[in-house]
């Protein structure tokens, strides 16, 4: 795309490791919006990338990167989704992958990436906030592992082309983007792009930025929902959506710089209210993602009830990961079924489901 190549500021002689992320569709949500009383909504279905995320789009930068300065190893603390991308793209350059992750609080789909691709899994008690301090520490000690957490501007770098792809694929500029918050890298990463863009003449408006964060890990939404000046962490996070159970974000005061300049702002929602908008998606659009990504679905309704969001705006929700990410979310609901014992009965049961017998 146009702005792509020209726009990542890679030095001279890398050689892309690229699994051919990114141009994820942008779908109109036509019955979601309607519920959520907007005109006009669009997904970002980023579960399309290579590994099921948007991490792909930092990866292929990073990565690269890692392989550019000779890295014999990339080291990654993650929810599940870094890892997964770490793993990939790792496998991809030829260079290991050391991944660490919060026991038991790894979604499967997720940690059977690592697996396939053959990572060093290292599982650490505690929440992610403690696999990332293991990683802050060694990157400062030694030179030999790379270390790409979102803390690494490369990483952010590759996010930015989703506001580009948006522009690109929208021919406009939306109004309003509603992202998932986690680590909080990729809120500002899009802002990022967004700017860059108007920075070069290519847009003459931005959008408003608003994050969504879970409930029980919602530092950053408890900033602006009781308007705490200061910024303090959540201890034991707590949520089903796994990718976004984050207590100490490193990238808040980015993120909460973007939110401001760009008018938005940071709100929370129950886990409920995230199973409730991953169902929503998957039955309403065909659209199937994974918990942490319906974060930004189940903001819509609330943000317009709080009169962030006008009936009129044009609004992006990202939905950052693929619902095959988490299988046990996915298939915690009740479907109609019938156990049979052969292909007459099972006839018979599909004529009973369709109401002829
Ligand atoms: C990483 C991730 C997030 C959170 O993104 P941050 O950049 O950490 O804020 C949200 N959803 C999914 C599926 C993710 O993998």
């Amino acid at each position: 795309m146009w702005a792509y190549r020209d726009a990542l500021p890679v030095p001279d002689g890398a050689e892309p490791v690229s699994l051919g992320e990114g141009g994820t569709p942008l779908i109109n949500a036509i019955k979601i919006a309607e519920r959520a009383g907007l005109k006009e909504l669009y997904v970002k279905y980023e579960g399309t990338n290579p590994t099921g995320s948007f991490k792909d789009r930092g990866m292929t930068v990073g990565v690269t990167i890692a392989k550019l300065v000779g890295a014999e190893a990339i080291v990654v603390a993650s929810t599940g989704n870094t890892s997964s991308s770490a793993a990939a793209y790792a496998a991809r350059a030829g260079i290991k992958s050391i991944v660490i992750l919060p026991k038991g609080k790894v979604a499967k789909g997720k940690l059977s990436q690592s697996i396939l691709h053959g990572s060093f899994i290292i599982e650490v008690e505690g929440s992610f906030d403690d696999a990332l301090k293991a990683v802050m520490k060694i990157a400062k000690e030694t030179g030999k592992v790379y270390p790409l957490n979102s803390f690494n501007p490369w990483r952010l770098e590759g996010q930015k082309t989703i506001a580009y792809e948006i522009v690109a694929q929208l021919q406009r500029v939306p109004d309003a983007i509603v992202v998932p918050v986690g680590n909080a890298g990729n809120i500002s990463a899009i802002w990022k792009g967004f700017k860059e863009l108007k920075e070069w003449g290519i847009i003459s408006k931005l959008p408003r930025m608003y994050g969504a964060q879970a409930k029980g890990a919602a530092p950053i939404a408890r900033m602006f929902e009781y308007g705490q000046r200061d910024f303090s962490p959540v201890n034991n996070p707590e949520t089903i959506a796994t990718a976004i159970r984050i207590g100490n974000p490193v990238n808040w005061p980015k993120a909460v710089r973007a939110v401001r300049e760009s008018g938005g702002t940071v709100i929370s929602v129950t886990d409920e209210e995230i199973m409730k908008a991953q169902e929503d998606l998957a039955r309403l659009e065909g659209i199937g993602v994974e918990p942490a990504s319906a974060a930004s679905i189940a903001a819509l309704r609330r943000l317009r009830e709080l009169g962030h969001l006008r009936e009129s705006d044009i609004t992006v929700a990202i939905a950052t990961g693929h619902a095959l990410k988490d299988p046990d979310a996915a298939s915690s609901r009740q479907v109609p079924k019938y156990s049979v014992k052969n292909h007459e009965d099972a006839v018979k049961a599909i004529l009973r489901v369709i109401g002829h017998a």
